[in-house]
């Protein structure tokens, strides 16, 4: 059996251990005593060097603890292990930050947690509650940092399961248990690394709320995260702020107005551009020259049909014996518009080619639209129609 260091002493790194076995490739090692933490409990393993090797992995097999190395270790019996002390931290400081937020959720809301998870750049619990509001969330983030500014201590004890503990959350675990307490607010069944008092947390960030299946899952970070995270959003903020030429403050207020300035603008944009789409289909039928049939045509070939495409054509089939005929590139595609008295009933024209071309489309007599599938087969519509 591994005696675990960490379960006394959080803040040992730095220890000296026998070899009690270690896999055929020597890679895999296992001490009599270590001080490095194996991924447990949503905590993450400990990183640091055994031997001078880096350990890439600590794995909890119950009894033992397995130390997975980059490199084989050689016959020594005994090593020196040193655990890397600021990622221990920083998980200490996640770690007990999550006992703090479920302990202040359950005395301000009695919302209990049902899970944690420790990430590498952000942290989360899962909640009992369908919702949770801002307030709410304002109310946990204040207490939480009221609770870091009071430093309590927080301990680590033992004592038999079967007792009343008067545990937060209560223990699937039986026989002895490890018992941490944050003075006169919360004690947890839990085998992970705690700092020595509440002031160590540092700040406390609350973030992202999301819910999931029937949970709310709580973003939050603690210590230098929650630092570095803050000066990141001020950064980012700050970049916005400098586009609008304002004070940070004042930018949701201008990025609300902006959107919807662009929004009334975009409706004008789109009312000129069917006048002028309309107009020019007045124009282009004026400017038509009759052929030997009497039918003014107009053959337009455009990047792509648009809205105001349809506009035009129909202002051009306005007019007497008309036919408007309009090829899209991307995607391949074709309009065909046409007056009542130009003898051609666009819809029945043209969706017989559309099928001969393995394109698809419709309409009615006046307007019929389809696409094809290459620009080769639009060719041979158009080709076909103005042939006729
Ligand atoms: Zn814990």
């Amino acid at each position: 059996m591994t005696d675990r260091l960490y379960y006394n002493d959080s803040y040992l790194t730095e220890f000296r251990a026998d070899v009690i076995d270690a896999g055929p490739e020597r890679t895999r090692v296992y001490l009599d005593r270590t001080a490095f933490y194996p991924s447990s409990g949503g905590q993450p393993f400990d990183r640091g060097t055994l031997g001078g090797r880096a350990v890439i992995d600590v794995i909890d097999e119950e009894d033992r603890i397995a130390h997975v190395l980059e490199q084989p270790i050689e016959g020594s019996s005994q090593v020196a292990g040193s655990v890397d002390w600021a990622r221990r931290f920083d998980h200490m400081q996640q770690h007990t930050g999550q006992h703090l937020l479920s302990a202040v959720l359950l005395e301000l809301f009695s919302i209990p947690t049902v899970s944690f998870h420790l990430g590498a750049q952000s942290s989360t619990i899962d909640v009992a509650v369908a919702e949770l509001d801002s307030r709410q969330l304002l109310a946990v983030e204040e207490r939480a940092n009221s609770l870091v500014f009071e430093n309590r201590p927080v301990t680590v004890e033992y004592g038999q399961a079967s007792d009343d503990l008067g545990l937060r959350k209560a223990t699937q675990r039986t026989g002895t248990i490890r018992l941490v307490t944050i003075s006169g607010l919360d004690r947890s069944a839990c085998g992970g690394t705690h700092v020595r008092a509440t002031g160590e947390i540092g700040p406390v960030l609350l973030r992202k709320l999301d819910k999931m299946r029937g949970n709310v899952r709580i973003e939050f970070l603690c210590g230098l995260r929650a630092v570095r995270q803050a000066r990141a959003d001020y950064n980012g903020l700050s970049a916005v702020a400098r586009i609008f030429g304002a004070p940070l403050e004042d930018t949701p207020t201008l990025a609300l107005a902006q959107e919807e300035k662009l929004r009334d603008t975009e409706k004008q944009r789109k009312k000129v551009a069917a006048d002028l789409a309309h107009m020019r289909g007045r124009q282009r039928y004026l400017e038509a020259v009759p052929d030997s049939a009497g039918l003014r045509w107009a053959v337009l070939r455009l990047p792509a049909l648009t809205e105001d495409t349809r506009i035009e054509a129909q202002s051009f089939t306005v007019g007497e014996k008309s036919v408007f005929l309009a090829a899209g590139e991307n995607p391949p595609s074709i309009l065909l518009a046409t007056s009542k008295d130009s003898g051609i009933v666009a819809g029945e024209r043209l969706k017989p080619l559309l099928a001969a071309s393995g394109g698809r489309g419709g309409g009615n007599a006046a307007l019929a639209q389809g696409s094809v599938s290459s620009i080769k087969d639009l060719e041979f519509v158009i080709r076909t129609l103005t042939s006729a």
